[in-house]
């Protein structure tokens, strides 16, 4: 029995990296369903899993017997009536969002959302603001701001550019001995900061155009990397951010974490910080402890704005 993680998946083949740092062309062994999770596909890239090698002539392959708990998972349903889970990746420790203040513009509600979906999916989050080269005085403010903002809260954050490289070193001290992701709107630097992470490393993000995907039900599929100073990434062409997550309005606030410590001071234990009296978080608003524009993407998320959300989410 051998230890390993999924690198690649295609459907009904799993790449599969040994311990020993070989790899092996697995595959699934009957009918495997994890509990709790409805998907297409039982493993996914970034599964920690055990397999067997069996060696048929001169062909060695490996059987998948176990897949190990998972830290966590990103999923995407599929667009089509089944209705259908597909697991993405798995085990991920880091998702970085890029985020530029223009060209292109990053809004906040897109960084709430994104931020959202990462508490909900337990994945810790990083900011990071590119492009940092190009901004003028009052632009460096505004960032100056957005990231004392995000801090306060809880979350990473750094000035970066991908192409003076500032702060690249930093970014790569993060990464070590973990999994990440990147994302980000196109043209907010993704591919132009991977490469200067890893010069030699070309993921496919940029290969598949967005027309050459529109109207099919592509499956997505992810793949890990390794990278040359002990860490992974993994990609998923196709996607943009990473997955999207069906949110009750009575959990919401729960993944907003200023407003969830302010919780236990409201009058109601189920109040949804909205119209209900006596409310910390409407109190803390006003005080200005906590941010107008944190306040207005959780009322945007709680309308609804169900279709936006997949659109901002996903390139397809
Ligand atoms: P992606 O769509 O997120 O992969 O974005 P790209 O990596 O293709 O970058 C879009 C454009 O922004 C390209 O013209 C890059 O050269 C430019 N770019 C990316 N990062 C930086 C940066 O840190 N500073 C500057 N000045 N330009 C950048
Ligand atoms: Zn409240």
């Amino acid at each position: 029995m051998k230890k390993g993680v999924v690198y690649k998946s295609t459907g009904s083949w799993y790449t599969v990296k040994a311990e020993d740092g070989t790899f092996y062309e697995c595959r699934i062994k009957g009918k495997f369903r994890i509990k709790g999770i409805k998907s297409t596909n039982p493993v996914s890239v970034g599964d920690h899993v055990q397999f067997e090698v069996e060696t048929k002539g001169d062909e060695t392959i490996g059987i998948i017997t176990i897949i190990e708990e998972r830290e966590n998972y990103i999923i995407r349903k599929s667009v089509n009536l089944s209705k259908q889970t597909h697991i993405i990746a798995a085990n991920i420790d880091i998702a970085f969002l890029l985020i530029t203040l223009n060209n292109p513009p990053t809004f906040t509600s897109f960084i709430d959302r994104f931020l959202v979906t990462a508490e909900a999916y337990e994945i810790k989050a990083i900011l990071l603001f590119n492009k940092i080269d190009t901004y003028t005085e009052d632009e460096l403010l505004e960032v100056k701001y957005l990231a004392a903002l995000y801090r306060d809260i809880g979350y990473e954050c750094m000035g970066i550019s991908a192409i003076t490289g500032k702060n690249i070193d930093k970014l790569k001290e993060m990464m070590k001995g973990k999994v990440s992701m990147f994302s980000g709107h196109s043209g907010v630097g993704k591919s132009t900061l991977v490469n200067a992470i890893e010069p030699n490393l070309n993921l496919k993000t940029t290969e598949i155009s967005n027309q050459h995907m529109q109207g099919q039900h592509t499956t997505t599929f992810a793949e890990m990397f390794d990278l040359s100073f002990g860490a992974q990434i993994i990609d998923t062409p196709g996607i943009k951010g990473f997955g999207v997550v069906e949110v009750e309005k009575e959990e919401l606030g729960g993944y907003f974490p200023e407003f969830f410590k302010l919780k236990e001071h409201c009058k109601f234990n189920n109040c949804l910080h909205i119209e209900e009296p006596h409310c910390a978080v409407k109190e803390a608003l006003e005080n200005e402890e906590i941010a107008w524009t944190r306040y207005k993407s959780y009322l945007q998320i709680i309308d609804g704005e169900e279709e936006h959300y997949r659109k901002d989410i996903y390139t397809n």
